[in-house]
C-alpha cells in the first residue's frame, strides 16, 4: 500500500518519470562533457542546446541571457552581485545611484541575505529597505512609489511560497516606470514557473532566477535570466561554460530532466490545466472545512495560485497539525519554523498582519501541477481521518461523545507541566499546577468528557489558578472555599502511613491527599492512591505530585513504589523514582533499529511494542505498525501512569516508538531511569521503519 500523499510540493516536488529517465540517460547513454567536441561531447552537448531553446521560447528570453545554475539560491546571488558590482563602478565613476536596496516582506530568506552579504562584501553601504505587503500578501504600491526613485535595486518575488500569492508585477512595472525609478528589478520567479504565464522580454524584470525542483525536476539544477544590455557579473569563473558566464562543467542529468520538463509544459499535455488545479484547491478547501471546524485560511484565494492552500485551526498548534497530517500519511509542512515544541511565527504571514495563533499555526498544504484526481481524492478521505482523531481527542469540538480518559494526564510544555487525575468511573477530576498555555486544552478535555472538576490544587501557595477555574465555568463549583493552595476546604480528613495527618478528596475507588507542609508558604506534595478503610498507607500511594523533589517530606508516607510526579520537568524526565536513584548514565544498548527489531521480537515474544505518539496520532494512523506486530498507543501524556504499572505489575520487555525516534527515546530512556531492565527506542521511528 502507497501510504504517502505528497501536498508539500512548493517545498519540492516529485520528479516527473520521463525526467527521471532523461537524466538516468544522460549520464548512462550520453554521458558526455557537452564542451568535449568529440561525437560523445556532441551528443551531450545536443541535450543542452534543446533545453536552453526550450527555456527560451517558453520564458520568452528574446535577446536576452539564459544560463543554467544549481539553482535559484544561486541565481539570486548572481543577479544581486550583478546589480551591486554594476552600482559600486557606477558610483566609482561619479554617477548618482540609489541608496535603497529594496526587498518585498515576503521574499524568501536568499534575497535579503544575498543583499545584505554582497552589500557588505561590495562595501556599498546601501540601507536595505523592506517594502510592506498589504492584508492578501501583495506588494503596497503606494509604499514603492514612495521609495522608488531612491532604489538602487527592486527585489519583488512573482509568487510567494508559503502563501502562493501572485505578485502585482504589471503594477510594479507600472509604478518603476511612472517614478522613473533607475532601479535595477529582480523577480524570482521560483514558485511561477509552469504556474503562471512568463513572456520576460516584454517586461522591465532585468533578473529572474528559476529552480528546477520546485517543478518536478531534480536539485541542484536552476535557470538565470538576465534582459538584454543589463549589466552581469559571473558568479563562478573557471572554464568559461554557459558562454563564459557560468563556469564549471554542466550538470547535464539536471538540465536534460529540467529540460523535459521544460518541453511538456510547452507541449501542454502532460501538466493539469489551471481549471483542474482550482478545482482541487476548492475540493481541499471544501475537505478541510468540514473535518477541521473553524480552519481559516490564510492566503486570499483570490489573490493566490491554485496550488498553495495555508491555514490554521484556532486551538491546534501547527506541531499538532503536522503531527497528525504525517500520521495519515499526508506531506504538508509548518507555514512557520517549527521548533520542538512551541512554533515560531511565519515573517510571510506576520508581515499581512495577522493575529499570532494563525502565523505560529499555520500549515501549508502545496501540490504540483502533475498532481492526478486520484491523489486529490484520497487527500480529502485522509483529511476527514484527520479530523476524526482530532475530535476524538478532544482537540477540536465534537457533537460525538469521545472515548473517556482515565487516569493521569500529563501536559507539558518547556520544562513545566501540568497533571489531570481523571476518574473516567465518578466523572470526576482534579488539575494540579495548571499552566497557563494548557487552560484551553483541559478546559477542552473537561467539557468535550464532561468531567465535574473537584478540585484546581497549585503545589506552591497562592500560584495562579485563576484562569483556570475561570474557564471551566460550570464544571467546576467556584462556590466551594479553598486555602491558598486551591485546597478543597470542605476535604475529608484521612491519616495517612503512621497517623500522619492528612485530609483527602475522593475520586472513585482513589483517593488524592494534601500532605500539610511543616511551615506556611512551603511547597506542597499531593499524593494518589487507593485507601484502605481508614487511612492511605504508604504502600497504596502510587504517585506524588510536586513541584520539586521531596523526598524527605515524603519519606515514611511513600515507598520506593512511589512515582513522582514533577510539575517542573526541565531535564524532561516525566516522572522520578522515590526509589534509589538509578545510575545517570544511560545504556548503550537503548536503541534498537528497523533490522534489529524483528529479530528482537522473535527472540522475545512477550515484548511489548508501545506508540508514543499523541492518541490523534495513533487514530490518524495508516502505515502498518513496525514488524508487523500490533501496538499499544501509551502517549508520552500518559507515560507515568502506564510506567507504574510496567514497573511492579508487568516486567514484559518495552520497545518504544514514534515517528523520528525523539520521543520513543524520551520513554525508553526514563523507563530505564526508573530501573526497568528491558526499555528500547526504535531508532528512526516509524518514518524509518515503514
Ligand atoms: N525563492 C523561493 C520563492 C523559493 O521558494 C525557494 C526555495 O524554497 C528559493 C528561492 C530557493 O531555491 P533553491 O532551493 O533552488 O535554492
Amino acid at each position: 500500500m502507497n501510504t504517502e500523499i505528497y501536498l508539500d510540493s512548493n517545498a519540492t516536488s516529485v520528479v516527473l518519470p520521463a525526467a527521471l529517465a532523461a537524466a538516468s540517460d544522460a549520464m548512462g547513454q550520453r554521458f558526455g562533457n557537452p564542451s568535449s567536441t568529440h561525437s560523445t561531447g556532441l551528443k551531450a552537448k545536443v541535450i543542452l542546446d534543446e533545453a536552453r531553446a526550450c527555456a527560451v521560447r517558453l520564458l520568452g528570453v528574446g535577446n536576452g541571457r539564459l544560463m543554467f545554475n544549481s539553482g535559484a539560491t544561486e541565481g539570486i546571488q548572481t543577479a544581486v552581485l550583478s546589480a551591486l558590482c554594476a552600482l559600486r563602478e557606477r558610483r566609482d565613476a561619479g554617477e548618482a545611484i540609489g541608496t535603497l536596496l529594496v526587498y518585498g516582506t515576503t521574499e524568501h530568506k536568499a534575497v535579503p541575505e544575498s543583499l545584505a552579504h554582497w552589500n557588505r562584501l561590495l562595501g556599498l553601504n546601501l540601507t536595505l529597505h523592506k517594502l510592506p505587503v498589504d492584508g492578501n500578501g501583495v506588494h503596497q504600491l503606494a509604499a514603492l512609489r514612495e521609495v522608488a526613485s531612491q532604489a538602487a535595486m527592486v527585489c519583488t518575488m512573482a509568487a510567494n511560497n508559503e502563501t502562493g500569492v501572485i505578485s502585482d508585477l504589471a503594477g510594479i512595472e507600472a509604478v518603476l516606470g511612472e517614478t522613473a525609478s533607475r532601479a535595477l528589478w529582480m523577480v524570482d520567479c521560483v514558485q511561477a514557473l509552469g504556474k503562471l504565464k512568463l513572456d520576460l522580454s516584454s517586461t522591465r524584470i532585468d533578473y529572474a532566477p528559476f529552480s528546477g525542483h520546485k517543478l518536478h525536476a531534480p536539485k541542484g539544477i536552476g535557470m538565470l535570466y538576465v534582459r538584454a544590455g543589463v549589466p552581469f557579473t559571473p558568479l563562478i569563473m573557471g572554464g568559461g561554460q554557459e558562454a563564459g558566464q557560468r563556469s564549471g562543467t554542466e550538470n547535464m542529468a539536471g538540465i536534460a530532466a529540467l529540460g523535459v520538463v521544460l518541453a511538456a509544459l510547452e507541449r501542454g499535455d502532460t501538466f493539469r490545466t489551471e481549471a483542474e488545479l482550482y478545482s482541487f484547491r476548492t475540493r481541499l478547501a471544501d475537505a478541510l472545512r468540514a473535518a477541521l471546524p473553524g480552519v481559516v485560511f490564510n492566503n486570499s484565494f483570490e489573490h493566490a495560485l491554485p496550488t498553495t492552500l495555508n491555514f490554521a485551526v484556532p486551538g491546534l498548534s501547527s506541531r499538532e497539525l503536522m503531527d497528525v497530517f504525517d500520521a495519515a500519511g499526508v506531506r504538508v509542512s509548518a507555514g512557520s519554523a517549527c521548533s520542538s515544541s512551541k512554533a515560531a511565527p511565519s515573517y510571510v504571514l506576520d508581515a499581512m498582519g495577522l493575529p499570532l495563533w494563525r502565523s505560529a499555526g499555520a500549515i501549508r498544504m502545496s501540490f504540483g501541477p502533475l498532481v492526478d484526481e486520484a491523489t486529490i481524492a484520497a487527500a480529502c478521505v485522509r483529511i476527514e481521518r484527520c479530523g476524526a482523531a482530532l475530535r476524538a481527542s478532544c482537540l477540536i469540538p465534537s457533537e460525538r461523545s469521545a472515548g473517556t480518559y482515565d487516569g493521569l494526564l500529563q501536559l507539558g510544555v518547556e520544562g513545566a507541566c501540568s497533571w489531570l487525575v481523571l476518574d473516567a468511573a465518578s466523572h470526576r477530576c482534579v488539575v494540579i499546577d495548571p499552566l497557563p498555555d494548557h487552560v484551553a486544552r483541559i478546559e477542552a478535555y473537561v467539557r468535550c468528557q464532561n468531567y465535574q472538576v473537584r478540585a484546581v490544587v497549585c503545589t506552591q501557595p497562592n500560584a495562579g489558578r485563576t484562569e483556570m477555574v475561570e474557564a471551566l465555568g460550570r464544571h467546576f463549583n467556584r462556590a466551594a472555599d479553598a486555602d491558598e493552595y486551591g485546597w478543597p476546604l470542605n476535604a475529608v480528613a484521612m491519616p495517612l502511613e503512621n497517623g500522619v495527618a492528612a485530609s483527602v478528596i475522593k475520586l472513585g475507588a482513589q483517593v488524592l491527599a494534601s500532605v500539610r507542609c511543616d511551615a506556611a508558604g512551603e511547597p506542597r506534595a499531593y499524593l494518589l492512591g487507593t485507601p484502605d478503610a481508614a487511612c492511605l498507607p504508604a504502600a497504596a500511594v502510587r504517585f506524588a505530585f510536586s513541584a520539586r523533589p521531596l523526598q524527605q517530606a515524603l519519606s515514611g508516607i511513600t515507598t520506593a513504589r512511589t512515582l513522582l510526579c514533577p510539575t517542573r520537568d526541565e531535564h524532561n524526565q516525566f516522572c522520578a523514582s522515590m526509589g534509589t536513584a538509578p545510575s545517570a548514565t544511560l545504556a548503550a544498548d537503548l536503541q534498537l533499529d528497523g533490522a534489529a527489531l524483528a529479530t528482537f521480537l522473535q527472540t522475545h515474544p512477550n515484548a511489548r511494542l508501545v506508540d508514543v505518539r499523541e492518541q490523534y496520532e495513533f487514530a490518524a494512523t495508516v502505515a502498518p505498525s513496525p514488524a508487523g506486530k500490533v501496538a499499544l498507543s501509551v502517549p508520552l501524556s500518559r507515560l507515568a501512569e502506564h510506567a507504574s504499572t510496567w514497573l511492579h505489575d508487568d516486567a514484559a520487555p518495552l520497545v518504544f516508538f514514534c515517528r523520528s525516534g525523539n520521543r520513543s527515546m524520551k520513554a525508553a530512556q526514563c523507563l530505564r531511569r526508573l530501573g526497568h531492565p528491558q526499555a528500547y527506542s526504535l531508532n528512526g521511528g516509524l518514518a524509518l521503519a515503514t
